[in-house]
Order: C-alpha cells, then structure tokens, then sequence
C-alpha cells in the first residue's frame, strides 16, 4: 500500500477516491495479464498447413486490435493513477471543473467532464 504515502487526504472526495485507486490497481493488473496472453498467442507457431494458416492471420488481426485496444486503456488506467497520486484525479482535464461522480463510477479514468466529453 506504499501508494498510499503519496496521497493528501486534503478533500471529502478521498474515500472515493482510495476505492478508486484500488479498483485501478486491481484494473491494471488485469489489463496486464491480458496482455502478456495476447502477446504469448501472437507468437505462437505457425500450423505448416496453409489452409490453416488463412484462420491463423485472421485471427491474429483480431488479436493485434485486441492488444493495441487493451494498450490503450492500460495507458488510461496508469495515468488515472498517477492523477489519483498526484491529488489531480477528478478533475477534468480540458477545463478543471469537478468530473461527476455518476461519470467517475461508469468511467473510473476518464479525463473530460461530461461537457467537454461531447
Ligand atoms: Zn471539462
């Protein structure tokens, strides 16, 4: 729990906040070992037969969308985290008005308020 050293507590919205921090943890740590299965499927061998081979490329294309999309979010995940760190979380990022609960619980990373999300 060393994370925990870094915060300031300074706002009503810490609780929130440490649950927050936790399920993001528990998200990336998720996300991770999605992606080290992605990457072991990418790199598997190749069938000899041809035919095969046709379902194996179409496969890995959905996979290689798979990991840049998983990718990503990994990268959403780690930098809420280091918002959350920083005492920055819950603060859009576009015009530094307070992102909703209700937004903060459906999208725990997101970094727009609902206004400069659309
Ligand atoms: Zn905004």
């Amino acid at each position: 729990m060393r994370y925990y050293q870094h915060l300031i507590y300074r706002n009503e919205n810490s609780v929130m906040h440490e649950e927050k921090h936790n399920y993001l943890m528990e998200l990336e740590k998720t996300l991770i070992s999605r992606l080290a299965g992605i990457t072991r499927d990418l790199t598997s061998e190749h069938s000899a037969d041809s035919a095969e081979q046709v379902t194996e490329r179409e496969n890995e294309d959905v996979l290689r969308n798979l990991q840049e999309e998983t990718r990503i979010e990994l990268q959403q995940v780690r930098s809420a985290l280091k918002r959350i760190e920083a005492g920055d979380y819950g603060a859009c990022t576009n015009c530094g008005e307070e992102i909703s609960p209700e937004r903060l619980n459906a999208l725990p990373y997101a970094t727009f308020c609902i206004r400069c999300a659309k």
